[in-house]
């Protein structure tokens, strides 16, 4: 548990069912990105505390993974109820640690209640294969065995919403896990990890390092750690996926996204504003899914434009405890300067703004990392602010004039996230749906709000191919097993006795 000395807590790591400090005793101070407050110290972990992460889920690995499956679930769904109960208190300290506004966080804590509650259910179920064998006194099935070790390395974008995904899925499937939460957010972690330990998760199967890649990567190089769910940047994820690879391990990422809407000639423009609107700025354009290009039909172009315009007028920016507040910050200094290097970038190429496009520092934003929400147009398919993955508020708006041109820009780009189109016509929808390539499509709503029920992931840079969420996370935490059970009392060759 958190140590209170002076009026700011120091946090600790979580191994082997006790909370201790990073080996050498290092720690990252954490602020509010609204307005600088300092909200406690975390460790700032190594290989040392890696070592000692890893070496506790190992132990407890042969225990855990005994269990009884639905004995795992009752665990899950006493930390479902724990979160649930504990929501509000939750919500707020992730507006605080990361600046998303509040409604955004209860959502994001939501994720992570439904995704306990989900998993807990898999625990009856975690479903296998019987088929039948071609010999006689035969049964021939397949079960699901976990991996052992897992390390899951997450983005500060979702605080508890992407660690609850990889640490329900993973722990019903039997594996025992180190986390290892963004150093902007570990806040959130500690609490989730708070919930496991007072729902009785037993010792050493769920610990936790706070800290950057100086205890990241020892995590993925680590012989006893079995698999990595990592979900972050393009760069890093490569960087992980290419060292995990010298030992063959099993690696998921879930990266980037360059993700687009189209508005047709046809669409129901009311409902197309609120998604881009939604989908461009909530969470400052700070999810993975978010809307950051929009593909539109030159018939509607101009009268888009301009209620975009003046709808972005209204959005008001602040602190995301204050109700009144559409549009937080971002997450850091570094961010907000990365953001705001592509608006040179879009002149350079020709792209022309149409409002935003700088710090907004009036008032108490000065205190924080506020950038205005940004609309750029006259964009190209191929500029840059077309392509790369800015992560803030800032939507680049193409113009097309067919849905097969539509589609072809929104294919065109180096990520495979989301996508979605709003049309009245259902020939066109359909059509969209079998021809966009991205791993989530939506119809005539914006490019977020992902459901947990569902595989997350994307095509292309994206990833890997693997999926979140859904059934096809525990396709990636378990090893398939199949067993032959011969019951004839003789030898009996395969594909050779008939
Ligand atoms: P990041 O890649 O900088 O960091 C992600 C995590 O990796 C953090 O915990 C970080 O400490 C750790 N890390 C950094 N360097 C490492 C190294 N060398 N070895 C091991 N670990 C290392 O990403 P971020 O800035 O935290 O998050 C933003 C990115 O995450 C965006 O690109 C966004 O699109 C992506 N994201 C993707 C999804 C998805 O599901 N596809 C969801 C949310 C965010």
């Amino acid at each position: 548990m958190p140590t209170n000395d002076a009026s700011v807590p120091t946090y600790h790591n979580y191994i082997g069912g006790a909370w201790v400090p990073a080996a050498d005793g290092r720690v990252i101070a954490n602020r509010d990105p609204a307005n600088g407050e300092l909200l406690g110290y975390v460790p700032d972990s190594g290989q040392a505390d890696a070592e000692r992460a890893v070496q506790s889920a190992k132990d407890a690995c042969d225990s855990w993974r005994k269990t009884p499956a639905p004995k795992r679930g009752e665990i899950l769904y006493r930390v479902g109820r724990l979160l649930e109960e504990r929501k509000e208190a939750l919500a707020q300290q992730m507006t605080r640690e990361m600046g998303k506004v509040l409604v955004e966080a209860r959502g994001d804590v939501q994720e992570a209640i439904d995704m306990a509650y989900y998993m807990a259910g898999e625990g009856r179920r975690l479903f296998g294969v019987v088929v039948p064998s071609e010999l006689p006194n035969k049964a021939a099935l397949g079960l699901h065995d976990p991996l052992g070790v897992i390390a899951c390395i997450t983005p500060w974008n979702f605080p508890m919403a992407i660690p609850a995904w990889k640490t329900m899925a993973a722990l019903i499937a039997g594996n025992t896990l180190v986390l290892k939460p963004a150093p902007d957010t570990p806040f959130s972690s500690i609490s989730l990890v708070e919930a496991f330990n007072d729902a009785g998760l037993p010792p050493g199967v769920l610990n936790l390092v706070c800290g950057g890649a100086e205890v990241g990567m020892p995590l993925v190089r680590h012989a006893d750690v079995a698999g990595v769910s990592f979900t972050g940047s393009n760069a890093v994820g490569r960087l992980i996926n290419v060292e995990a690879a010298q030992q063959l391990k099993r690696v998921t990422l879930e990266l980037g996204g360059k993700n687009a809407i189209i508005v047709m000639d046809d669409a129901d423009l009311d409902l197309a504003i609120d998604g881009i609107v939604w989908s461009a700025f909530g969470t400052t354009g700070q999810r993975c899914t978010a809307c950051s290009r929009l593909i539109v039909h030159r018939q509607v172009r101009a009268e888009v434009e301009q209620r975009l315009l003046a709808r972005v007028a209204q959005l008001r920016l602040g602190h995301g405890l204050e109700p009144t507040t559409d549009v937080g910050p971002v997450i850091n200094a570094t961010q907000r300067e990365r953001i705001h290097s592509y608006m040179a970038v879009a002149h350079q190429e020709g792209a022309r703004l149409l409002t935003g496009g700088d710090f907004a520092t009036e008032g108490d934003l000065a205190q924080g990392n506020f950038y205005r929400p940004t609309l750029l147009t006259d964009v190209t398919p191929t500029m840059r602010v077309a392509q790369e993955e800015i992560f803030g508020p800032v939507l680049s708006i193409i113009e097309i004039g067919s849905l097969a041109e539509a589609i072809a820009v929104n294919n065109h780009t180096p990520y495979g996230l989301s996508s979605a189109i709003f049309t009245q016509d259902i020939n066109r929808a359909q059509t969209a749906i079998r021809d966009m390539t991205t791993g989530i499509v939506y119809i005539n709503a914006g490019t977020i709000g992902a459901e947990i029920q569902l595989p997350f992931g994307g095509t292309r840079g994206t990833g890997n191919g693997h999926r979140e969420a859904g059934l096809g996370a525990l396709e990636f935490f378990t090893e398939w097993k199949a067993v032959y059970i011969d019951y004839s009392g003789h030898l009996q060759r395969a594909q050779i006795d008939s």
